[in-house]
This record gives C-alpha cells, sequence and structure tokens, in this order.
C-alpha cells in the first residue's frame, strides 16, 4: 500500500483514538491496515476490550451493530453503511413469535449474522465458532435456529438430543458452493483435504474433510503437515491463509466465492470514514438493550 496512504490512517487513528476491526472476508488491503482482524466471535470479543473511543468496523452492518450493542458508550464508525448482509434479513420477529407461541419449551438461537431487531427477540446468539458449545449448553429441549438454515442443520447434526426448527434463510456466497465442483476440484487436486465453513449445504459438508468458522478453517490449514487445500469459504479469507502460509497452495470451488457485500469496504471509504467519523452505527437504546442479553449469554456460555 501507498506509505502517504498508510501513514494518513496512523494519524487519523491517533487523532481519533481510533482502533479499526475488519472481518476476513474484506479486501486484503483493508485487512493490511486493520488493528485486529478475525471472525465474527473474535471480532464481537474484541470489542468490548478495545481501549479507544472510536471503532471504525470494516465489516457488515450486523457487525458493527454488534460492537455498538457491546459498547453503547463508544461510537462505532462503518467504512461503508451500504455494506449488508442479505442473511441477516431473513427471518422476522413475527416468524419467532409464531414459533414461541408453538413450542412451550423452546430457545431461540440468533447466529450473530441478523440484525439488532432480531437479536432483541432471541434467547442466545451464537457463531459458527461457538454455535454447537452454545446449543449443548442450553436447558430447552426444541432449538428456533435463525436466520441460516446450513449452520442450523450443521449445529443439529452434532447435537443429536435436541429437536430443531429451521429458519429458510442462507448466505448466497456459500450456498453458491456446488458439491459437484468440489468433487471436481478433488479430481484436480486430489492430495488437497476440503475445508468448509459450515454456512455451506449439507451436500458439501458431507464431502468435506473438515468443517470450521473462517478462524478455524485458517488454524487447521496452519497448523496441518500438507501444502494444498480447497477452500469452501468467502475468498477473502486467502489474504490471511497465505500471510500465515506462503509455502502452502489454496484453491477455490468456481468463481462465486465472493461477497459483494464486504467488498464495498475500501481503503478510500475508510480514510472518508475516520476523517468524518461517519457514518456513525447508531441504535434505539430499547433495541440495544434487548439484544444485548443473548450476545452476552453467547460470551458467557460459549467460554
Ligand atoms: S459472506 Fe454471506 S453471510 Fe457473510 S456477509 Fe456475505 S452474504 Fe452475509
Amino acid at each position: 500500500m501507498d506509505e502517504r496512504l498508510a501513514e494518513r490512517i496512523r494519524q487519523l487513528k491517533e487523532e481519533k483514538d481510533a482502533v479499526i476491526l475488519a472481518h476476513y472476508y474484506v479486501d486484503g488491503e483493508v485487512q493490511e491496515i486493520a488493528d485486529y482482524v478475525g471472525d465474527s466471535y473474535y471480532l464481537s470479543k474484541l470489542a468490548t476490550k478495545v481501549k479507544e473511543q472510536v471503532i471504525l468496523f470494516c465489516g457488515v452492518s450486523f457487525m458493527g451493530e454488534s460492537a455498538k450493542i457491546l459498547n453503547p458508550g463508544k461510537k462505532v464508525v462503518m467504512a461503508d453503511a451500504c455494506a449488508d448482509c442479505p442473511m441477516a434479513h431473513m427471518v422476522t420477529p413475527e416468524r419467532i413469535a409464531e414459533v414461541r407461541s408453538e413450542y412451550e419449551d423452546v430457545a431461540v438461537v440468533c447466529y450473530v449474522n441478523s440484525t439488532a431487531e432480531i437479536k432483541a427477540v432471541s434467547d442466545v446468539c451464537v457463531t459458527s465458532s461457538n454455535a454447537i458449545r452454545v446449543v449443548k449448553r442450553l436447558a430447552q429441549k426444541h432449538i428456533f435456529f435463525v436466520p441460516d438454515e446450513n449452520l442450523g442443520r450443521y449445529v443439529a447434526s452434532q447435537v443429536p438430543d435436541k429437536h430443531f426448527i429451521f429458519n429458510d434463510g442462507f448466505c448466497h456466497v456459500h450456498k453458491s458452493i456446488e458439491a459437484e465442483a468440489v468433487k471436481e476440484a478433488k479430481r484436480l487436486h486430489p492430495d488437497a483435504p476440503v475445508l468448509t465453513h459450515p454456512e455451506c449445504t449439507t451436500d458439501v459438508l458431507e464431502i468435506s474433510d473438515f468443517i470450521g468458522s473462517t478462524s478455524e478453517i485458517i488454524d487447521y490449514a496452519t497448523k496441518d503437515d500438507r501444502t494444498e487445500y480447497i477452500i469452501c469459504t468467502e475468498m477473502g479469507v486467502f489474504f490471511e491463509l497465505m500471510q500465515k502460509n506462503p509455502g502452502k497452495r489454496f484453491y477455490t470451488v468456481g468463481h462465486r466465492q465472493f461477497c459483494p457485500n464486504m467488498k464495498l469496504i475500501t481503503i478510500d471509504k475508510v480514510v472518508e470514514a475516520l476523517e468524518k467519523l461517519e457514518p456513525e452505527m447508531v441504535l434505539a437504546e430499547d433495541v440495544r438493550e434487548k439484544a444485548f442479553a443473548p450476545l452476552q449469554k453467547m460470551l458467557e456460555l460459549a467460554e
């Protein structure tokens, strides 16, 4: 990156008392200037610990909302207010109320990839790295898993003593990774294990060698002795994979592992957001308070 631009970002961070958090799915050059890069779980935990007064979030809206829910006293600024996750909107409070009225002993388990409005009517939040651990620790017999059906089905397969109700939400990036394309990648790279995010469909999970969150995929590839891997998640993760494993090779499956929402975030937008401290993430206080409890419960149960 241009050294003058990097210096400008350093100055602005100091001047504004800001810290930059970025998700693994944003462009590599944005990850490069971030103070912390990680998956949703890591970033939501971290957001409660940073000392700076301004959190600049390079990710989609629900991530900035989570940072604001956990840190009401801090200013959370989004690198791009239009970067949003379609899956976060694929369940409604009305549907949750309907399921609550059908089952007495039900826990609404909400993937963090959801709006603050949905978190506010849920019992507990989960991320792809802690969902199994959290659901196992819940007392309720019935689990309404929202909004992602694929992650819900994967968690259900690992927690067979609970009864799951699924919602038909999905991530279009992970859903576009098809089992046939994975088989073709295996044919081309027979020595490469398939590392897959659980937002992928069940038929892809069934032919995978490892299933985990983005950070678990990075850890797996970094600790593993082999030298090549087929990666079934958003391609932004390749930046960290290659940084940590310069001698290894990573393959995509087709050409659709690309989240257009995450890629809205650019260095220029980061600079502009730092200069203006806008767009700010603002939440109604009653929604923020209600959404805090399930996120807090997740942080407790996941430990
Ligand atoms: S990769 Fe999928 S879940 Fe993540 S922000 Fe993009 S659309 Fe949403």
